[in-house]
């Protein structure tokens, strides 16, 4: 009996490892037709300041709508996309969807904010990210201090001469910059300060070590750490993934500055008012 389930347990070993194969290998398939066929869509959600309890602004994070597979995260598609060469057309159709939803925001009046997204390695080491994005920012009127963009520590790490360069001018656009994940990368804090970020977002493993008895104490440091750097360098903080009050108040307590997660708000589509 032992040696029999033992096979099964082995085929079904074999059909899950094929299952994943497969759907990889139709992601890769259909990556290089999907903006084409109008499969892929943004969902937004919200940032909120934690004294004022409004919302500050919006991440913009990239869903696929894929026909077989169903709705897809990055997490399943972005590593294909890099790889393949597609990432600079898929993050030029992301910024000119935020920037086309942040025109109507600002022409309904609607004071959501900051419109922020997320740009890869090789997005920001590309030539002329800089002016891709000043160039969407003028063809719909829209102010650079309405648009945000995100970048992990490692995409600034992988190139620094020309993360420098690229910052600098986004920079000059007005638009707002935060470094994503904050404690999960690779990167010297000299570097921290020399770089032109508005925000530092706490990565969501800190915010949740916050409820947790085991890990109670080194999130409170590590947070105290984040926040007290943050600010003595004149930037802000925004925690990520808060998902219950408690977290909420203990950030607050602790002087952050903004809050993202599910307390708040799902990423979802918003359809403009
Ligand atoms: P990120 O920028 O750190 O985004 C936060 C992720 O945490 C999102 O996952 C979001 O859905 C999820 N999240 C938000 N609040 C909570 C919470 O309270 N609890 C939990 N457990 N999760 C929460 P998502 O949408 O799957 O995106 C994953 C990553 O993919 C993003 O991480 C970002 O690095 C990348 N990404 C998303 N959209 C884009 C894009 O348009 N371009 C590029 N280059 N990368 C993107
Ligand atoms: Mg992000
Ligand atoms: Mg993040
Ligand atoms: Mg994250």
């Amino acid at each position: 009996a032992a040696k029999g389930s033992g096979r099964n347990q082995y085929a079904v070993h074999d059909e899950v490892h094929s299952e994943n194969a497969r759907r990889r290998l139709l992601v890769q398939a259909s990556l290089p037709h999907a903006i084409d066929r109008g499969e892929f869509r943004l969902h937004y959600q919200p940032q909120m300041d934690l004294t004022t309890e409004e919302q500050v602004g919006n991440e913009a994070l990239l869903r696929w709508d894929h026909p077989e597979l169903g709705v897809l995260k990055p997490g399943d598609f972005i590593e294909l996309a890099e790889e393949s060469g597609l990432m600079r057309e898929l993050g030029q159709w992301v910024l000119g969807q935020a920037i086309t939803r942040a025109a109507a925001c600002l022409a309904s009046g609607d004071g959501i904010g900051v419109t922020w997204i997320n740009a890869s390695a090789s997005e920001l080491d590309s030539e002329g990210f800089a002016a891709r994005v000043e160039d969407a920012l003028a063809r719909r009127g829209v102010p650079g201090h309405r648009l945000g963009i995100e970048i992990t520590e490692s995409v600034v790490m992988t190139n620094l001469t020309r993360a420098h360069r690229t910052l600098n001018r986004l920079r000059s656009l007005g638009v707002q910059l935060a470094i994503d994940d904050f404690g999960t990368g690779y990167s010297s804090l000299s570097y921290i300060g020399q770089f032109p970020v508005d925000i530092i977002k706490i990565d969501s493993s800190f915010v949740a070590g916050l409820d947790s008895p085991a890990r109670r104490r080194e999130s409170f440091a590590i947070v105290t750490a984040v926040i007290s750097l943050a600010h003595s360098l004149g930037m802000k903080v925004l925690a990520e993934g808060v998902e219950t009050s408690t977290q909420a108040l203990i950030l607050h307590g602790l002087g952050c500055d903004q809050g993202q997660g599910y307390l708040y708000g799902r990423p979802r589509a918003l359809t403009i008012t």
